[in-house]
């Protein structure tokens, strides 16, 4: 038996990621890299790995257009297979190929940052899939373009209904001094993020920002998603070596 399942969460997001040529030249590809750009072109991908409790999961690639964490979940997916974890982790590394195949931030249209409350949009697909895996947590992995909101490498959480997303940010602050930025209660700032809508639906969540410009791989920006992946993971005793 492989020590992973891969799944399509949703087929009208399908798009071919090898025609980002940017996406591709810093891929460093290995052989399940492939499979996953393979299943992309059927739609969003979800990759299982491992069994049992804790149940989390790791999400890229919501914005089409922020290229480092979708290629870093590649990394992360890859190191998860060729060593036994304790638990299960499911990542969805890019949420809307075919975002991430034009190098777009919208998919239809349409930010699925905010809409993830919105019926039939990609984002409350994931958000349904969370609660019927029953996860113990989500945390969703961004880009952000220098001098814009936030900027700077950041974690975004709440308090609010779910204080376990304060904590979980706390953990990857401290192994990766990316910014804590807490809101009381989730989805005050603005409706329909990921994150957000995971926590009021009492699913622990963050969202982890890396600096790089949209549609480009900075230096050094997907190693930082990386390492935000794996403080994420090590918080509930999943560690990488
Ligand atoms: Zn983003």
């Amino acid at each position: 038996m492989e020590p992973f399942q891969i799944e399509i969460i949703s087929a009208e997001t399908a798009g071919d990621l090898q025609e980002n040529q940017v996406f591709m030249k810093n891929l460093s590809g290995s052989s399940l890299a492939f499979k996953l750009l393979d299943s992309a072109r059927k739609g969003t991908p979800l990759i299982r790995i491992g069994k049992g409790s804790p149940k989390i999961m790791l999400t890229a690639g919501v914005h089409g257009n922020e290229l480092s964490p979708q290629i870093a979940a590649l990394a992360v997916a890859q190191k998860l297979v060729d060593q036994n974890i304790e638990g299960t982790v499911y990542l969805i590394p890019f949420a809307i190929p075919f975002a991430t195949m034009k190098s777009s931030r919208r998919f239809k249209g349409f930010d699925m940052n905010r809409t993830a409350f919105k019926e039939g949009t990609l984002s409350n697909e994931i958000i349904k899939v969370a609660k019927d895996l029953n996860l113990d947590s989500l945390a969703d992995f961004h880009a952000t373009k220098p001098y814009s909101n936030p900027g700077v490498e950041s974690i975004f959480c709440s308090k609010k209904p779910c204080q376990e997303s304060f904590t979980i940010a706390e953990h990857i602050n401290k192994a990766t001094k990316s910014k804590i930025i807490c809101h009381k209660n989730a989805g005050t700032l603005y409706n329909g993020a990921l994150e957000d809508e995971c926590n009021k639906s009492n699913i622990p969540a963050v969202t982890c920002e890396v600096v790089s410009h949209n549609g480009k791989v900075d230096p050094g920006s997907q190693e930082r998603s990386y390492l935000q992946m794996v403080a994420y993971m090590s918080y509930f005793g999943i560690e990488i070596h």
